[in-house]
């Protein structure tokens, strides 16, 4: 059975834009309930150990640096089918590609500056939150 939770961060590109609060409000009609919720500003390291499944790739380096330029507001999300649901909601990871109405279509600007990251598999959103939010931190 596919889990209730998924992570998510709203990228620094979409926050210094000032689309944090649109986001919020698309996810949160789209039927999310907020879990965790914080505004952080991440070092280069702590980014490069968030997505240190792409150490190597060729974009790692401009991703880690963007992700670290400035705050991203990072969530847990619940509903039923949360990471499927919420890819839905997003969109493709390309801007250019990604269907009328999502987020990504809407707030992307390239593949890097996407606007969102949404968790790839129920043991991912788990970790990942995991790296933002202690059991105590989630409602
Ligand atoms: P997603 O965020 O859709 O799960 P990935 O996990 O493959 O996508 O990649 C993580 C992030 O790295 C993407 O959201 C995007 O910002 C960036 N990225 C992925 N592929 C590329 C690429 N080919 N060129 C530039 N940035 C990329
Ligand atoms: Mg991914």
């Amino acid at each position: 059975m596919a889990g209730k939770r998924t992570f998510t961060m709203i990228k620094p590109s979409a926050v210094a834009a000032g689309h944090a609060g649109d986001i919020l409000s698309m996810i949160e009609k789209a039927g999310f309930r907020l879990v965790a919720m914080k505004l952080v500003h991440l070092s280069k390291h702590q980014a490069g150990l968030f997505y240190a499944e792409h150490d190597g790739k060729s974009f790692y380096e401009d991703l880690t640096r963007f992700m670290s330029s400035g705050p991203i507001i990072a969530a847990i999300l619940e509903k039923e089918e949360a990471v499927a649901e919420f890819r839905k909601l997003i969109g493709a990871t390309d801007p250019s590609k990604a269907d009328a109405g999502t987020v990504r279509k809407l707030y992307g600007i390239s593949m890097t500056e996407n606007a969102v990251h949404g968790s790839d598999a129920d043991a991912t959103a788990e970790r990942e939150g995991s790296f933002y939010f202690s059991q105590l931190d989630r409602v």
